[in-house]
């Protein structure tokens, strides 16, 4: 059979190196040419002139139907996904939470389960390690096998049930890196935040400002430095998520340019509110660990963006309805920590980043598809828009002006963050796969078409450790 052909004519392809103007050409689901293309016949012609072209954007830290702090995120794989494709985001990898007496290899199943008939694009999983037992580490190579080679320790969250100790991260660093996998760490000193926590809360600091003043910088820093030293010592590859601290980041960079196998994200909250949002009435709607920070280190993790010392932005989509949030109405330690965010991430890495000049639009690409593909082991296939890959594009009007908030967004929680935010830029049409997904304010893709991922990381070295 004939494949479809689709031309994307005379638009801007963004690419992780450069910005120029050309032809895209799809054959059935991948890109089969770019560049100058004259003289093509197509089964369809889109004009992309004025408009940029850019792989579609790949979300690695998503949280699907998360049970966490007596709540479920109300983003499952249709609603979620919904939203992400909404925001140009063509793959999600999502957290899958071990569960008591269960092996990993589970985590990844029950996911297949949850995606099936559901997911609108691609997606993959990060099995979550939270009884770190010899027999849970002996289904490492499983979880490997099964595509998932990116698992992720929480160093907090003990009453939750996710916590492991140091000594655990050491041994899931070395199982792992034996088994070609990666550990990923949320980096925050349980003890420390064991200590603060109760101190605040009797002593009446109840607000949700206090959430942040429970965990200070320092908490998280500290975090980071015994993971990074785990990773020195074990010799494992180590991805710290949602960087946050201006002292880890250059942590992280030291120990990198000492060949530790280190690198970190950070996410777009981070880079677009800072902690003045927590003195507000409903202040709860921005309780997130780690959180938000000073403008200072907004200032200083827009620079590491930009210089290459953060590989990548990730959303940490954590739907949680307003109804859960509420319970941290009277008392910042019980409402459920996370933003809701999958959708706004590559507009305001646009709109923020790029027109206000904060970075290059190669530099965006890399930071919200290239990278994320290539670091969690989706690339060739998805991050680019190079012949063979995945034809997963977004088609962007750099000039349209609009304002986000509830109005305008998809995503699923009655609430949200980025509300009444002007944003340059607008996402016109979105493919996955050559086929057509958002059309406008139209979702034409068949939910359920998005398949799961088999990821393997890329080797490891020193082209696998920069940028
Ligand atoms: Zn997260």
């Amino acid at each position: 059979m004939k494949r479809r052909r689709l031309l994307l004519r005379g638009g801007t392809l963004v690419s992780a190196q450069a910005a120029v103007r050309g032809d895209l050409l799809v054959e059935g689901e991948t890109i089969a040419a770019a560049g100058r293309l004259a003289g093509i016949q197509a089964d369809e012609t889109v004009d992309a002139s004025g408009l940029l072209v850019l792989p579609g954007a790949v979300d690695t830290h998503v949280h699907f139907s998360d049970d966490f702090m007596g709540t479920v995120s109300v983003h499952d794989y249709f609603r979620g996904t919904r939203a992400a494709v909404y925001g140009g985001v063509t793959t999600v990898i999502d957290f899958s939470n071990q569960q008591e007496g269960e092996p990993l290899l589970r985590t990844v199943e029950r996911k297949w389960d949850e995606a099936a008939g559901r997911a609108l694009v691609d997606w993959g999983v990060h099995p979550v390690i939270t009884r770190p037992s010899l027999e849970t580490l002996a289904g490492i190579p499983d979880i490997v096998a099964a595509g998932a080679p990116t698992v992720k320790c929480y160093l907090t969250y003990r009453k939750e049930g996710l916590m492991v100790g140091y000594d655990d991260l050491r041994a899931a660093l070395t199982t792992l890196s034996r088994a070609g996998g990666m550990l990923l760490v949320h980096a925050e000193d349980n003890d420390a935040l064991e200590e603060n926590i109760p101190r605040l809360i009797s002593g009446g600091f109840v607000q949700p400002i206090y959430h942040a003043r429970s965990r200070p910088p320092d908490v998280e820093t500290a975090a980071v430095r015994k993971a990074v030293e785990a990773a020195r010592e074990t010799g494992g590859r180590l991805f710290i998520v949602h960087l946050a601290s201006a002292d880890g980041l250059d942590l992280v960079a030291a120990a990198r340019s000492e060949g530790v196998d280190v690198l970190a994200e950070t996410c777009t909250h981070y880079l677009i509110f800072t902690d003045e949002m927590l003195e507000r009435e409903d202040g709860i709607k921005w309780i997130c660990s780690p959180p938000l920070r000073s403008a200072e280190t907004r200032d200083r993790l827009w620079e590491g963006v930009r210089d290459g010392g953060i590989s990548q932005v990730s959303s940490d989509d954590a739907a949680y309805s307003w109804k859960a949030k509420l319970m941290g109405a009277g008392r910042f330690d019980l409402c459920p920590n996370g933003i809701p965010g999958v959708e706004v991430r590559l507009p305001l890495l646009y709109s923020e980043g790029v027109v206000e000049g904060r970075m290059s639009l190669p530099r965006m690409v890399e930071v919200a598809s290239t990278a994320p593909a290539r670091l969690f082991g989706l690339a060739p296939r998805k991050g680019s828009l190079e012949p063979g890959a995945d034809a997963d594009i977004v088609l962007l009007d750099p000039k349209a002006e609009w304002i986000m908030g509830r109005e305008t967004l998809h995503m699923g929680a009655d609430w949200s963050a980025y509300e009444g935010i002007p944003v340059t830029g607008k996402i016109l049409k979105v493919w996955s796969r050559g086929e057509l997904i958002v059309d406008g304010e139209n979702l034409v893709g068949q939910k359920g078409r998005g398949r799961y991922l088999r990821r393997i990381l890329p080797p490891r070295g020193p082209s696998s450790a920069l940028r």
